[in-house]
């Protein structure tokens, strides 16, 4: 009996090496065939050239930043001489302040254009705001849901979509994920996908799961389903992918992917996703108006690196003018790449930090985080603004008590002196638990403010699908 047992040993090890080679031989092969031949032939079919730009991101990212400003100036110029010969709008807007193009040289003197709203670009489209001399041809029409209250029609160029393309490839590497990994975007309603898009998916190894209107019974199905998956990346809005962090860490469920991309809002809390998948979690910051991917950290710091051959990312105070590090101000943006509709200092209508480190030697610029919508705020009595990103660090923090109690939370203020909590809990709440909660909050809010505490069974989506942490309809 003895003598048998190396033999069975020898022969396990025997069979995990060769499984553990066929495993990492396949996974070569299908890296490789997506890299060297798949994506080639899509820029090739369809007369793309993102590989080219992605090249050239690789090389340009390292550039000092001195030399990426000088390349995003001079791109801006192009763009504001171009806007004032061919877009009313801005035309206007020069020709009401004294201003011409040749006024706008650098960064710093964007301050002296007023900011693009939301409304005006309603007010304005198509006739006053689309470029005069591009073709229909060049450009396709574009909407967001609404769910910040303002619904945007908008084209974006066609052009743009290559900046766009390699811009994400290069952010999946920063997460160290190569083309032909298997990926999983989990968020979102049902769509019906294209059956191009479907067999470039499959080849791709991409899969696309909705998560709206998902019960707390669904949301384990759906973690089992990924973990039998085994995807190298899973990527999804902040909030369903902190909800299933939760979940999975409460259920006992083990996914193991090589990262975690979270998109859309912001995330709740990078420690506790962290310590539910191990593994690196990535914040990226992408805008449907500006084709998205516009930022995201690297793997050695929780600052985003904007990339500043797409775009100029301002972050400014309440005078419009630029934030200070560590201050909390408003994302304005300037699309580097869209000629069809350009977008000059835009208001989102996102919160951001200012400033941010990273010592990866990369000279992208830095912003320390992206803190949510700016309609996702709540206000103190004081007149402080507490975003989702702080709200989340505050509640998650590992020295409080209900770190491990609660699956997903939201606040909602339609009045200046009332906020209520909703809280979905993991089992039973016990009164010191409230308590704690409470008192937790108040000291987060100060005085001056009612606070409402509710357990419920689930919090629903909003129409558009997105999973607000803060609901306000406070005008500020
Ligand atoms: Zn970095």
């Amino acid at each position: 009996m003895i003598s048998h047992r190396p033999e069975s040993l020898t022969h396990a090890l025997k069979s995990g090496a060769v499984y553990l080679g066929v495993y990492i031989l396949r996974r070569l092969v299908i890296n490789a065939f997506v890299s060297k031949a798949l994506l080639p032939a899509i820029e090739l079919v369809e007369r793309r050239h993102f590989l080219s730009i992605l090249d050239w991101y690789h090389k340009c990212q390292y550039m000092p930043y001195e030399e990426l400003k000088a390349r995003q100036e001079e791109k801006l110029r192009q763009l504001i001489h171009y806007a004032y010969l061919n877009v009313p709008f801005y035309r206007d807007k020069f020709n009401a302040l004294g201003l011409k193009p040749e006024d706008i040289r650098t960064i710093e003197d964007l301050s002296k254009l007023p900011i693009t709203t939301k409304l005006e670009i309603r007010q304005n489209f198509p006739d006053r705001i689309v470029a005069e001399n591009i073709p229909a041809g060049r450009r396709y029409l574009e909407r967001t849901s609404g769910s910040t209250g303002t619904p945007l029609v908008f084209y974006l160029d066609k052009a743009s979509w290559d900046y766009a393309r390699a811009s994400c490839l290069l952010f999946l590497q920063w997460a160290n994920i190569n083309p032909g990994e298997r990926f999983v975007w989990v968020g979102g309603r049902h769509v019906k996908i294209p059956i191009k898009t479907r067999i470039s998916y499959l080849l791709q190894r991409k899969s696309r799961i909705p998560t709206i209107d998902l019960t707390v019974q669904d949301m384990c199905t759906l973690l089992q389903r990924l973990a039998r998956m085994k995807p190298a990346l899973i990527e999804g809005q902040a909030s369903i992918i902190f909800n299933l962090a939760q979940m999975a860490v409460e259920y006992g469920i083990e996914i193991r992917p090589k990262a975690i991309v979270s998109t859309t809002e912001t995330l709740p809390s990078w420690e506790v996703v962290e310590r539910a998948f191990h593994c690196s979690v990535f914040n990226r910051y992408g805008n449907y108006e500006m084709s998205g991917f516009l930022a995201q950290n690297c793997s050695e710091g929780h600052s985003l690196h904007v990339n500043s051959e797409i775009c100029i990312l301002e972050v400014v105070d309440g005078q419009g003018k630029s934030a200070e590090p560590g201050e909390l101000g408003r994302v304005i943006l300037t699309d580097l790449t869209n000629y069809a509709m350009p977008f000059i200092r835009y208001d989102p209508e996102d919160m951001a930090r200012a400033g941010g480190e990273c010592f990866c030697g990369r000279g992208f610029p830095l912003v320390s985080n992206i803190e949510g919508r700016g309609s996702e705020a709540l206000i103190t009595s004081q007149g402080r603004l507490i975003t989702s990103a702080t709200l989340g660090s505050f509640l998650f923090h590992h020295t409080h008590a209900y770190i491990d109690h609660i699956i997903k939370y939201q606040a909602e203020q339609n009045e200046p002196t009332v906020i209520t909590f909703r809280f979905v809990p993991l089992g039973a709440v016990d009164e010191e638990l409230k308590q704690h909660l409470y008192h937790d909050l108040r000291e987060l809010l100060g005085e001056g403010v009612e606070i409402n505490l509710e357990f419920v069974d689930d919090i629903p989506p909003e129409v558009s699908g997105k999973q607000l942490v803060i609901k306000s309809s406070i005008s500020r």
